[in-house]
């Protein structure tokens, strides 16, 4: 039995090692975990990809050899400026019921969950029926090559897992309903940039040739582009279940292929930034380079693209459509350099049915709704692998606090963590029970 002031501890601790991505440096918090480990008597092996850069993975032994599955999380979290904070986003600092620090969400919660999970099937004496493996990794936050990708080279057996749980989806508190997501997808991320060269000089005698004026005007053709709604069947379930029976703009949501015909809902979809980018691929400007004085004409310009593509599209067209739409005058240079094209997992499985129900045994009949995830995260590699890969972690959260995720003050309350415990526990039992 762990205590829930110990867990609570542990956290707060866990949060203290910086694990900024970049540099990372998770080491010492893969040390922290596998000391916690190897006090419950489990065995665990550390992989160095680099210095300072570390993997942890420990192993409960199945009945059955090999298929595991794998409860996977990442230690790095993305960096915080301590002056935009309340509390010292490495602290760990626990207060009003909350524990704060960059990670309490994204995602070292869940981390500690899994590990107590974990550690809770061993102490019970539980043999699951496959390997079960927990996973942490490093370097997510900015790709994952000398984490998951790393991880995968290396351990063979994980190419073969037969079910991949992590995060993306939880519990969403709304006005007062609660329902669960459930990740089951992720749009693909084709980021790119725009390059072009021109006539540098004194901005008193522009020339025609103007590296400035070539990227804008291909961006501009970029950013009128509208991007057409698509509908994939795991945003068809998920807003169909949000939706449904609710009122837009004075109009009653039936279905979604019903509403997307009605100009105000669609309007008010398009509106909605989560809505919007589940419906279609996502292109937005995000740095620009260019000029450094204000009366120097620069010779090259540079803006960069994050573009996010619907599941079911194709990298290849997409970028042949950028080209045409930007013209011969500037440089299309796409950057993410990686082959890892997931498609999205089935949900018509044991394991969301098991999870399903699991939910429901403690939560009642709320919704339970597979989503798409408009970021990427790790699961992306399994995904690649045709491995069922979900992202849920039982806690429960409001729109504003999802916000703090990436933002500042982020948090996550005791009970809520607690009960994300017990849960995760629940869903490791059943999943310990799956052929
Ligand atoms: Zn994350």
């Amino acid at each position: 039995m762990y205590e829930e002031d110990y867990a609570v501890k542990i956290l707060s601790d866990f949060i203290k090692i910086n694990t900024s991505n970049p540099p990372g440096n998770e080491e010492e918090a893969v040390e922290f975990l596998d000391s916690i480990l190897t006090k419950e008597g489990l065995e665990t092996q550390i992989y160095l990809p680099v210095k300072k850069r570390a993997n942890l993975l420990s192993k409960i032994k199945g009945r059955k050899k090999g298929k595991p599955i794998v409860l996977l999380s990442h230690i790095d979290v993305v960096p915080a400026n301590p002056d935009e904070w309340d509390v010292h986003p490495f602290s760990g600092e626990i207060k009003d019921g909350f524990i704060y620090g960059r990670g309490a969400i994204d995602m070292k919660s869940q981390t500690i969950s899994q590990l107590f999970a974990f550690i809770d099937l061993y102490k019970k004496g539980i043999v699951p029926e496959r390997d079960l493996i927990f996973l942490a990794t490093c370097d997510e936050e900015v790709g994952g090559k000398n984490g998951i990708e790393y991880m995968l080279n290396e351990v063979k057996e994980l190419q073969e897992a037969s079910f991949v749980l992590s995060e993306g989806g939880s519990f969403i508190e709304e006005n007062g309903f609660i329902h669960a997501q459930i990740a089951v997808a992720e749009k693909k991320i084709s980021q790119f940039m725009l390059k072009a060269h021109g006539q540098g000089g004194h901005g008193s005698m522009p020339s025609q040739d103007s590296a400035n004026e070539k990227v804008i005007k291909a961006s501009y053709e970029i950013i009128s582009h509208k991007w057409p709604i698509k509908v994939t069947g795991v945003v068809n379930s998920y807003l169909n279940g949000i939706l449904k029976d609710k009122t837009i703009e004075g109009v009653r949501f039936n279905t979604l292929k019903e509403g997307l015909k009605n100009k105000k809902i669609r309007e008010a979809l398009e509106a909605n930034p989560l809505f919007n980018a589940l419906l279609r691929n996502t292109v937005v400007p995000t740095i620009l380079k260019s000029g450094e004085k204000i009366n120097v004409i620069p010779s090259e310009a540079t803006i960069y693209f994050d573009a996010r593509l619907l599941p079911q599209e194709n990298k290849e067209n997409f970028f042949s459509r950028i080209k045409k739409l930007c013209g011969k005058d500037v440089e299309v240079i796409m950057l993410d350099g990686s082959a890892v094209d997931p498609k999205p997992s089935s949900y018509n499985t044991e394991y969301f049915k098991g999870i399903k129900e699991t939910i429901r045994r403690s939560k009642g009949d709320i919704p339970v709704l597979p989503c798409l995830l408009t970021g990427a995260s790790d699961l992306r590699y399994f995904r690649n692998l045709n491995i069922p890969a979900y992202g849920f972690f039982p806690a429960v959260f409001d729109k504003e606090e999802i916000l703090k995720m990436h933002g500042k003050n982020e948090r996550i309350s005791v009970e809520n963590f607690i009960n994300a415990i017990e849960m995760t526990k629940d869903i490791v039992n059943f999943l310990a029970k799956c052929r």
